[in-house]
């Protein structure tokens, strides 16, 4: 069995709840969305046996908190997936899975060997897609099992029933997990924005969510 991978590579986390931690970044090639702010680059891919995958992430040495699996979206090849996962699990890794939070008998499938699970919540209003409550509020009742933090792209677009809607999810699903309300990063200038992020995470703690706001750090940095 072969995956489409379109990088591996080391770094430190640029994102939510783990940021600056060292990891081993595995990319998946492909995804089942169409957010209007994607920066994904979906022109190439190598074919991995899933122990080749293995042998690869080891020349990286055991110095990484996790690897991070990411996309793209890796559930969209949750077979592959599954057998890297058994296969990394056996060598000590701890399993980071980064998901647009949609696939829902995908991750039921293979929930049990993840350790953290990062979740998008795709607002339409900042995405320009149709509304995917539903797939949300499903896949969050079953990631909840495990460790999960929210991720949410904050854009000058996004309208606040949108998050109202997100908060809502979040209180009747987990009220433990933290959203992180993360600005676009093609308009980090844009003032109306700035003010935007502030009135959010305001209107979270009156809801009682516990909700930060963390830019892409990895791009302002300008690490990988
Ligand atoms: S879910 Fe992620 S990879 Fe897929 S289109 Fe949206 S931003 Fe891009």
């Amino acid at each position: 069995m072969k995956g489409k991978i379109s990088e591996v590579f080391d770094s430190v986390q640029g994102e939510g709840l783990y940021l600056g931690e060292k990891q081993l970044f595995v990319r998946f090639f492909g995804c089942n969305l169409w957010c209007r702010f994607c920066d994904t680059k979906q022109d190439a891919y190598i074919e991995y046996e899933p122990q080749e995958l293995l042998e690869e992430l080891k020349l990286y040495g055991n110095s990484h908190h996790s690897i991070s699996f990411t996309g793209g979206e890796p559930l969209l090849q949750k077979n592959f997936l599954k057998e890297v996962l058994k296969l990394t699990r056996k060598d000590g890794y701890k399993h980071y899975l980064e998901t647009n939070g949609t696939l829902v008998p995908e991750l039921e499938d293979i929930i049990d060997y993840l350790d953290i699970i990062a979740m998008d919540l795709k607002l339409p209003s900042s995405t320009d897609m149709v509304c995917v409550w539903g797939m949300h509020r499903r896949f969050l009742k079953v990631a909840s099992r495990k460790e999960i933090f929210l991720k949410t792209i904050i854009c000058a677009s996004t309208k606040e029933s949108d998050l109202k809607e997100a908060i809502g999810i979040i209180k009747e699903i987990n009220n433990s997990a933290v959203l992180i309300l993360q600005p676009n990063s093609h308009e980090r200038q844009n003032k109306a924005l700035q003010e935007k992020l502030l009135q959010f995470k305001d209107l979270c703690r009156k809801e009682r969510v516990t909700a930060c706001i963390i830019e892409q750090m990895h791009k302002v940095i300008g690490v990988k």
